[in-house]
C-alpha cells in the first residue's frame, strides 16, 4: 500500500484556519469570505490526493463551497465529512487573547475564534483520512466545506439545489463533545406587520391603530403556542416541546397620534415532524383572525429562510455505528445545523464532532488538542468501516 503524503500537524491546521477570518453575518458590515479557509483545506485535500471542487455560490459569488472526493468515484456510499467554514463575529474586547491567533496553554486548551465552532473539525476529518490511507478506500470519502452556515445557510441550500450527488452517509462535525446527534429543532424566524392609519388621538374614530391590533395578535400567537404545546411533544429535547418567543415589537411615533403601523419579530424553534410551510399557514391564520373587525391589514412572513427541523431514525444502521464507535447513545440538541439539508439529499446524517457548544459563539472560544486526538481516531474507525474494506 503506498504510503499516504504528510499533512501539518492537527494544532498546526488549526492554527492557518483561525488564522484565516471567515466571519458571515446578515450585517454586511461584519461579513467577510470565506474563500481564504477554502482554498487552504482544498490545498490540504490536493495533498492528500482529492479531488478538488471549489464552487462559488451563486447568491454570495465571493463565497464558495468546497466539495473535496478521494477513492473510487464510481462505488456507491462512502462517507462524507462535512463542516462549515465561517464563524460568527466577535467582541474583540472581551477576548482575553487574540481571536485570530491560536494560542496553547501548557494545559492543552486551544483558544481561537471558530476553534470549536467548526473550525477544529477540518483537521480531525483529514488526520483520519491520512491516518486510514487512501490505499484503503474501496468506497469514497467525501470532505465538504460550506459557506454561511451561520448566516444564511446557501451554503447548505446550494447543494440541495445542485442536487448534489454525495455520499450515502454523513457526518457533520459541529461540536457534539463526540456524541452523534441524529436531531434537532427547526429555527424558524417570522413577521407580522400589521397597518392602519394615524389620526389624532383624541378622537379613535379617526384611525385605525396599530398597536391594539398588535395586541391582539399577540395574545393569539400565545393560543397557537399553547395548541402547539398540547399537539407536539418530545422528551428527547431538554425543552420537549416547540417554543415560540416574542422578539422584537415597534411602532407608533408619538402618544398624541394614532399609531398606524406596527411591526412583530417572532422566532418558532419547531419539532422534528413539524412542517414549516403548515406552521406558517396556522400563524398567517391566526394573526387574520385576530384583527377581524379592526380595520387593519397583516402581513405575515418569514424574515430568514430558516432551518427545518431535523432526524436521522434511531435504527438507522448508521446512527447504530456512531453508537457503537463513541460507546454513547445518540442524542437531540437544541441547536440548528446544515443536517436537514444534507438528509434532504439523501444521507443518512449524524451531528458528531468535537468540543463543546457551550463555548461556541463566544469570548475565549476554547477546544482541547486531546478532544482533536480523540476526535480523529473515532472518525478514523468510521472511516474504516464505511469506506474500507
Ligand atoms: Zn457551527
Amino acid at each position: 500500500m503506498p504510503s499516504m503524503p504528510s499533512l501539518p500537524s492537527h494544532v498546526d491546521i488549526l492554527r492557518t484556519l483561525v488564522g484565516t477570518p471567515s466571519v458571515s453575518s446578515p450585517d454586511p458590515s461584519f461579513d467577510q469570505s470565506n474563500r481564504g479557509v477554502v482554498d487552504h483545506l482544498a490545498e490540504l485535500c490536493e495533498q492528500l490526493g482529492f479531488r478538488v471542487e471549489v464552487v462559488p455560490l451563486e447568491r454570495s459569488p465571493h463565497k464558495a463551497n468546497l466539495i473535496a472526493t478521494l477513492g473510487p468515484a464510481d462505488q456507491p456510499g462512502g462517507l462524507v465529512f462535512s463542516g462549515h467554514t465561517d464563524t460568527v463575529p466577535y467582541d474583540r474586547d472581551q477576548w482575553h487573547t487574540d481571536p485570530f491567533t491560536l494560542t496553547q496553554r501548557d494545559d492543552g486548551s486551544l483558544f481561537g475564534l471558530g476553534v470549536a465552532d467548526m473550525k477544529g473539525f477540518f483537521p480531525c476529518a483529514l488526520h483520519a483520512v491520512r491516518t486510514l490511507g487512501a490505499g484503503a478506500l474501496k468506497k469514497p470519502v467525501v470532505l465538504v466545506a460550506t459557506a454561511d452556515e451561520e448566516s444564511t445557510m446557501f451554503g447548505a441550500q446550494q447543494l440541495v439545489s445542485e442536487g448534489r450527488r454525495l455520499g450515502r452517509h454523513a457526518i457533520i462535525g459541529e461540536p457534539t463533545g463526540m456524541r452523534p446527534v441524529r436531531k434537532h429543532k427547526g429555527v424558524m424566524m417570522e413577521r407580522v406587520l400589521l397597518e392602519g392609519h394615524a389620526g389624532h388621538s383624541s378622537d379613535p374614530s379617526l384611525g385605525r391603530n396599530a398597536i391594539e391590533g398588535m395586541g391582539r395578535v399577540i395574545e393569539a400567537l400565545g393560543r397557537v403556542r399553547a395548541d402547539f404545546a398540547a399537539r407536539y411533544h418530545d422528551a428527547s429535547f431538554s425543552v420537549p416541546g416547540p417554543t415560540l418567543n416574542l422578539g422584537k415589537v415597534f411602532g407608533g411615533d408619538s402618544p398624541n397620534r394614532i399609531c398606524a403601523r406596527c411591526e412583530l419579530y417572532f422566532d418558532v424553534r419547531p419539532l422534528p415532524g413539524m412542517l414549516p410551510d403548515a406552521i406558517r399557514a396556522e400563524l398567517s391564520r391566526a394573526v387574520q383572525e385576530a384583527i377581524v373587525g379592526l380595520g387593519l391589514s397583516a402581513e405575515c412572513g418569514a424574515l430568514v429562510d430558516g432551518v427545518p427541523p431535523f432526524e436521522t431514525p434511531a435504527d438507522s444502521p448508521f446512527v447504530r455505528a456512531c453508537e457503537e464507535v463513541t460507546g454513547a447513545a445518540s442524542m437531540a440538541v437544541m441547536f440548528g445545523t446544515e443536517a436537514p439539508y444534507l438528509s434532504e439529499l439523501g444521507m443518512e446524517t449524524v451531528v458528531m464532532g468535537p468540543g463543546d457548544i457551550a463555548v461556541a459563539h463566544q469570548p475565549d472560544e476554547t477546544l482541547r488538542v486531546q478532544d482533536l486526538e480523540h476526535a480523529t481516531g473515532l472518525y478514523t474507525q468510521l472511516l474504516a468501516r464505511f469506506c474500507g474494506a
